[in-house]
């Protein structure tokens, strides 16, 4: 049983605690709290439907001053869909719940919906309701997003088996070197690696495509997406799956161009977090498959390391012999360990 506590150690046990106390034994319910989204099968559907939430707090996930409203709506959507297509889900429908302060005015309010279904509609899901009231000081955003299952195929975080190997799409840390640069607007880059950069920390792309594509493609063990590092999300891929992962520095598809803004590139692909990009294993008779058969249309996929034998822990091989197997520590984005 949990032990009491005044405050919670952080996110994860927290989520726990709250699994415990709340057991849902409903026939509809497929999958509840612990993956990147709840899973149902509302009576006489052919298809699963995959329910998510998200929280942007100002202050604590975003500044009011580094972004506009209407790019604040269009990545307060696709971190919710970013979660859908970690289970390979396509997105249908979504509420947002918005709190503001007085000095909002009604454009702000606009532009920001603007943005919501600017970006929802361009991916498939629709703005159908939601909820307004004030806040004292901060924005706050609240969205809960609705996708349903393609051939009632979805990928969970708990389907890896030790041996399986690694993948993630596109490439990681270009959000956390974003963040970087708009906390040391001194930082001299080239204009095209700024707006790289920024555009992957305010507006970054949810994986829909590429999530549906390897649910659907049978070849897939497990998946999530990469919200809060790769050093916080891995573990909890590898925990739901009961086993360890090893990982190799060298092969993360790190952004590079950070070197140069006092940014150690494998530091923020490790614990940068807001990637937004998928993780998922391949068993390793399929991974040839696999590579073959992925769309080159799609963010490229690398293979970063394997899951082994362990529970939960992952290990880091770095550049050098003397590096090997380290195990990483988790440093990445937890809300109640945090400072912001
Ligand atoms: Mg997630």
């Amino acid at each position: 049983m949990p032990k009491k506590r005044s405050q919670p150690a952080n996110e994860d046990s927290l989520i726990q605690l709250l699994k415990y106390r709340y057991p849902s034994k409903s026939p509809q319910l497929k999958k509840g709290i612990g993956d990147d989204a709840a899973v149902v099968r509302p009576t006489g559907a052919d298809e699963f439907w995959l329910i998510t939430s998200d929280m942007l707090v100002e202050s604590i996930d975003f500044r009011r001053e580094w972004t506009t409203p209407r790019q604040l709506g269009r990545k307060s959507i696709s971190v919710n869909l970013s979660d859908l297509a970690a289970m390979g889900a396509r997105p249908r429908f979504f509420t947002v719940s918005l709190a503001i302060s007085p000095d909002i005015p009604e454009r702000w309010i606009l532009d920001f919906h603007d943005g919501l279904a600017e970006k929802g509609n361009a991916l498939g899901a629709h703005l159908i309701g939601g909820d307004l009231s004030r806040a004292e000081r901060h924005i706050v955003v609240s969205i809960t997003a609705f996708g349903e299952s393609l051939n009632g195929k979805v990928l969970y975080r708990s389907g890896g088996k030790a041996g399986d190997l690694l993948y993630v799409t596109g490439s990681l840390g270009r959000s956390a070197a974003g963040l970087k640069l708009l906390q040391d607007p001194g930082i001299k880059s080239r204009v095209r690696l700024r707006k790289e950069a920024l555009k992957a920390h305010l507006d970054p792309e949810p994986r829909c495509a590429a999530g549906l594509w390897l649910a659907q493609s049978g070849l897939v063990s497990c998946m999530m997406d990469l919200s809060d590092g790769l050093s916080m999300d891995l573990p909890r891929l590898c925990a739901a799956s009961g086993v360890g992962a090893e990982i190799r520095a060298q092969s993360l598809p790190i952004f590079q161009p950070c070197a140069l803004w006092n940014c150690d590139p494998v530091d923020l692909a490790l614990h940068g977090g807001e990637d937004h990009e998928l993780l998922f294993a391949v068993p390793r008779s399929r991974n040839r498959q696999l590579e073959d058969k992925y769309p080159a249309r799609f963010p490229r996929i690398t293979r970063i390391g394997e899951l082994i034998p362990g529970k939960g822990k992952v290990w880091l091989a770095g550049q050098r012999p003397e590096e090997r197997h380290w195990l990483l520590p988790q440093l990445g984005w937890d809300h109640f360990k945090s400072v912001p």
